[in-house]
């Protein structure tokens, strides 16, 4: 069966499906031009990126996390969403996906216009403060101060803020985790997308859908454990979802 067709099988199973999610990685964020900066191959893998998102320092010094991350992450804005993250918002638009978990923080998919995204890993979406209990500062409001060389600061204590990104010896966020699971276990239909699936509690997602009887489709360029459990298996985000994207104008 050639790519083209199992592109057509994938878009009906979309259609078909009760209660699809979709599962997102780095490798959807690496279209945009963003880079797997935590990863392995991550920009500042030399520079030592778990000092820059680690707690214990940042309580000490936040201004290595403001100086490496300004142009990364607060200058995203710059960064256009890419055929994915679109493909992604019109098919929530249209009914057809239920809700998006992702790992990345890079707010594309709410950028892109997505409505119900679960960062299982946090994002930079509001600042707060680590001695005040109740101060948030948006993301758009945060990044003014970050462009301009400074670094955002609590309007009642004056300690600088802490991004809603979960640093490495922080908790992931209870709340989205608890979502993110229990739209798992309701999912009939699965997209793993740009995620190698060995970080964990994002590589137990797929399985809590399996074990309800879902069904899982990979997009990934690497292999990954789940790819025998996968219904239909692609490598090519762009390939996929730009005939996702042709099938879904041409309805
Ligand atoms: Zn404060």
């Amino acid at each position: 069966m050639s790519g083209s067709e199992n592109i057509k099988k994938l878009y009906e199973k979309i259609r078909q499906a009760k209660h699809c999610t979709a599962l997102t990685g780095a490798g959807v964020s690496t279209l945009s031009g963003i880079r797997d900066f935590r990863g392995k191959n991550g920009l500042y893998s030399e520079m030592d990126a778990e000092k820059v998102f680690d707690i214990s320092y940042f309580e000490k010094d936040p201004s290595l996390y403001y100086e490496v991350s300004s142009s990364l992450i607060y200058d995203a804005d710059e960064k256009a969403p890419s055929v994915v993250h679109n493909v992604l918002a019109e098919l929530e638009k249209r009914g057809f996906l239920k809700a998006l978990i992702t790992q990345n923080i890079d707010l594309l998919h709410s950028k892109a216009g997505s409505v119900n995204v679960i960062e299982i890993h946090g994002s930079p979406k509001y600042h707060y403060c680590l001695s005040c209990s109740g101060i948030r500062m948006p993301f758009e409001e945060a990044a003014v101060v970050v462009r301009r060389g400074e670094m955002p600061r609590c309007p009642k204590c004056a300690r600088v803020l802490k991004p809603a990104i979960t640093f490495f010896g922080e908790a992931l966020p209870a709340a989205a985790l608890r979502e993110a699971v229990s739209e798992s276990q309701e999912s009939d239909l699965m997209l793993i997308l740009g995620t190698s699936l060995t970080v964990y509690p994002a590589a137990s997602m797929p399985q809590y859908t399996l074990r309800q009887g879902g069904e899982i489709v990979i997009v990934n360029n690497m292999s990954t454990p789940m790819d025998d459990m996968a219904s239909l298996h692609f490598e090519d985000l762009s390939e996929v979802f730009e005939g996702l994207k042709n099938l879904m104008e041409a309805d």
